[in-house]
């Protein structure tokens, strides 16, 4: 009766606020979805949670250690992930981060790589951009998987140390060096035999990624995982 009485409340919330597409804005089949059915169509998810080596973890071998690793889309200029995304970044639309997470979390919670999660983080932003867009929408997208994945969050651990400069002036090598000296990792959080899930919004070379995992590294925890919204395709 119970779960009769919460799918008529369901039912009728979603009448009332309908769930909307975060890329078109027409209304969602599903409450639990963030596409409406022409955009799940063509943006389709990977299947990298379903195992445990897949193209996004490709990306980390030879360079740092991971117990696993996925990206829930590909990333194309110009195409819906990648306005999703700007609108996220640039627009204020952090519920959609949110949604993402929240989305992903039903994903990652069926797979056998993603189990025994002890605390998911986010790469940090810099104070001083954090607090002039409002939130990082890395740890926003983080807040969604753990509020359904039920495993806590801390956003303490790293900390960007160093903003990020206009690096256009910079070698390639300059500009590596930069990345791996932005992030610290917060001795006074313990984190020391502790599963950890790293999210991030999206994978491009993955040096942000493995300067914060080599800086986790610092505080001994048993396995580092990485997730983030979108990745590239090769
Ligand atoms: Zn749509």
């Amino acid at each position: 009766m119970n779960t009769f009485i919460s799918i008529v409340k369901e039912s009728f919330i979603d009448l009332i606020f309908p769930t909307i597409c975060i890329h078109c804005e027409n209304r969602c089949e599903n409450s639990n979805e963030v596409f409406c059915y022409r955009c799940q169509i063509l943006q389709k998810p990977t299947d990298h949670h379903l195992h445990k080596k897949n193209e996004f973890t490709h990306h980390f071998y030879g360079r740092v250690n991971i117990h696993t690793g996925a990206s829930l889309y590909y990333y194309n200029p110009g195409g819906i992930i990648h306005s999703v995304l700007e609108q996220i970044k640039y627009r204020g639309q952090q519920q959609w981060a949110l949604r993402l997470g929240n989305y992903y979390a039903d994903f990652l919670k069926q797979s056998v790589h993603f189990q025994n999660i002890d605390i998911i983080t986010a790469v940090p932003l810099h104070p001083s951009k954090q607090a002039l867009r409002g939130y990082n929408q890395s740890a926003v997208f983080a807040t969604g998987l753990s509020d359904k994945m039920e495993v806590p969050c801390n956003f303490g651990i790293l900390r960007k140390i160093r903003k990020d400069s206009s690096q256009t002036d910079k070698s390639r090598i300059e500009r590596i060096n930069n990345i791996f000296n932005s992030f610290e990792f917060n001795s006074k959080i313990n984190i020391k035999g502790k599963h950890i899930l790293l999210a991030d919004d999206v994978l491009t070379t993955g040096a942000t990624l493995e300067a914060c995992i080599i800086e986790l590294m610092k505080g001994s925890p048993s396995s580092i995982s990485l997730v983030c919204i979108a990745m590239g395709k090769n």
